[in-house]
């Protein structure tokens, strides 16, 4: 019965002038039902056989089913209103601006929206609200606050926090912002986009979205129409695709299924190449660092590297974004605590972003030429598992003395950037990882860890944070940390001595790349997923996406 109901709304026309044809039927059935086969698979094996290969049967199938019900309204602009109804957003900085946008509306509209704003006081600032209702014959008028001077990233945020507001209403929705020019509405409606996002991927509640369109009214209309088209909506699906991805549990999302979604979210985009190794062929080009940490899993480790170069890219190396993808890390044999210990069904998001990037950037046919990697690896405690005190030689033929087996980000890392440097000629090399608590202990979830020995590197990775409202704050890279990581048995240990946890785990990925390749790490941890907040639910937050999209399109420039 519910499966039907579900079915019908996933099939239900939509809009989808703006937004991309979304042909997949209910995803959460099928996701229902690979759960539902899963838990029979699990009942029905002998114990011996539990992680034996009809397990894995149904979630393969999971993957090449990639997209939900449309999470999304379809998107228009108008250079006119439609009818009054729905739900009228008027987005502005302060009374005067919010009377100028409402100039369609009848008099007394107008002036009963400035009386209710002053009587409750309401100041325009950034990413606030004031919902009004009995006014026309709207559901509701709502005054969003762009706060004084907004810049591009801040009506983003407000546009996704209005997106999140009315994720959960059906009627249509109008945003009057007549003399916004066209980039700033594209910004606010890839903001609605992104607000829209809902990690509830298993409820039973989880609902498509309102088909009903959300229309954005303005002089400008036609060219930011065009922007979003050919630029705002692929950042969007890029990132849904990244929370999606990032939110999934790990016994739907492993390293291979994890591939085969990625194969799924490039197919047919042109200039896109994919590459993946398997265990022989790491263990061939003697990648026993990545090799090693998937080992304790019944679920293989893979190499995923995607390529893109769009016509007009510049001549050269490609800029390469390496990404630490585990699908899950219980810590190995230094197993981690209880508490949390499901969040790490998000360890992946650096490779998650990494690949984002890439598909945003090849999605809007950027002129660039770009690589992701993502070092893919389950981390997990089985007798074939490494043990600390065991001793890893990496694909450079560096020894690696395993301190610590929770520290398997930069193991895996170590692989993928030797090999990158090697097969990918990179003119500049970034990795993205969720690499150490410490980094949160040292800036929140207020910036992600920047690590750099490049100071032009570095320059343009906080501008492009800063311009896309990702910040990241640069930390050091300090010399003594060489000791902190020093083996007396091997060339380099992966847990340091001292207290820079997020230092010395940057300065040992960085011992990977030669030091003449501009490199740079950023460590996420502390940012790419959390408790829900104005612009999102709980969950991952899709963090590095536009950052790194911005980064790539300026490199070179
Ligand atoms: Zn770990």
């Amino acid at each position: 019965m519910e499966a039907n109901a579900r079915l019908s709304l996933a099939i239900a026309p939509f809009d989808n002038v703006l937004n991309s044809p979304n042909p997949e039927p209910a995803l959460s059935l099928i996701r229902t039902a690979i759960v539902a086969g899963l838990a029979a698979a699990l009942v029905a094996a002998p114990a011996a056989g539990a992680f034996a290969a009809p397990l894995f049967a149904p979630a393969a199938k999971a993957s090449a089913t990639k997209a939900a019900a449309p999470q999304r309204r379809p998107v228009r602009f108008a250079a006119t209103a439609p009818a009054p109804g729905g739900l009228l957003v008027i987005p502005a900085s302060g009374a005067d601006q919010a009377g100028a946008r409402a100039a369609s509306l009848l008099p007394e509209q107008r002036a009963a929206i400035a009386r209710a704003a002053k009587a409750a006081g309401f100041s325009y600032g950034a990413r606030k609200t004031l919902v009004l209702r009995g006014i026309g014959d709207f559901d509701q008028i709502i005054l969003l606050g762009l706060g004084d001077k907004p810049a591009a990233n801040d009506i983003q945020m407000a546009g996704a926090v209005i997106g999140r507001a009315l994720a959960g209403d059906t009627g249509a929705v109008t945003l009057l912002a007549p003399d916004m020019d066209a980039a700033a509405l594209a910004e606010l409606a890839v903001g609605f986009g992104i607000g829209e996002y809902r990690s509830d991927l298993y409820s039973s509640d989880r609902k498509a979205a309102a088909a009903a369109p959300v229309t954005i009214v303005a002089d400008a209309a036609p060219a930011a129409a065009e922007l979003y088209r050919a630029r705002g909506l692929p950042l969007v699906e890029a990132m849904e695709w990244a929370r999606d991805i990032s939110n999934e549990p790990a016994n739907i999302v492993y390293p291979e299924s994890f591939v085969e979604r990625t194969r799924a979210a490039f197919a047919g985009i042109p200039g896109v190449s994919i590459e993946v190794l398997d265990v022989p062929a790491m263990q061939k080009l003697g990648m026993g660092a990545l090799t090693g940490v998937g080992a304790g899993s019944a679920r293989p480790p893979r190499l995923l590297v995607v390529r893109y170069k769009g016509a007009g890219a510049p001549d050269g190396g490609p800029v390469v974004l390496a990404g630490k993808g585990i699908t899950f890390d219980s810590g190995g044999i230094s197993i981690k605590p209880s508490a949390n210990m499901g969040n790490m069904k998000m360890d992946m998001s650096g490779a998650a972003a990494v690949v984002a990037t890439v598909l945003s950037l090849s999605k809007s046919a950027a002129p660039v030429n770009v690589v992701a990697v993502g070092a893919l690896a389950e981390n997990m405690p089985d007798g074939g598992a490494i043990r600390p005190g065991d001793v890893l030689t990496a694909m450079n033929g560096k020894t690696i003395e395993v301190i610590n087996t929770d520290a398997e980000g930069r193991l895996v890392l170590s692989d993928a950037l030797v090999w990158s440097e090697r097969n990918l000629k990179p003119a500049v090399l970034v990795d993205v990882a969720t690499l150490t608590g410490a980094v949160g202990t040292a800036l929140s979830d207020d910036y992600a860890g920047l690590f750099s020995r490049h100071d032009d590197l570095a320059a343009k990775l906080t501008s492009a944070g800063a311009a896309t409202g990702e910040d990241l704050w640069r930390l050091p890279l300090h010399p003594s940390y060489a000791k902190d990581v020093s083996s007396t048995i091997a060339d380099i240990k992966n847990s340091g001595e001292g207290g820079a946890g997020a230092g010395t785990g940057a300065w040992f990925i960085g011992e990977f790349i030669s030091r003449d390749i501009p490199w740079a790490h950023l460590d996420i941890a502390g940012v790419a997923y959390g408790a829900p907040a104005d612009w999102k639910p709980a969950g991952s937050a899709g963090f590095g996406i536009r950052l790194l999209d911005r980064f790539v399109r300026d490199w070179g420039k």
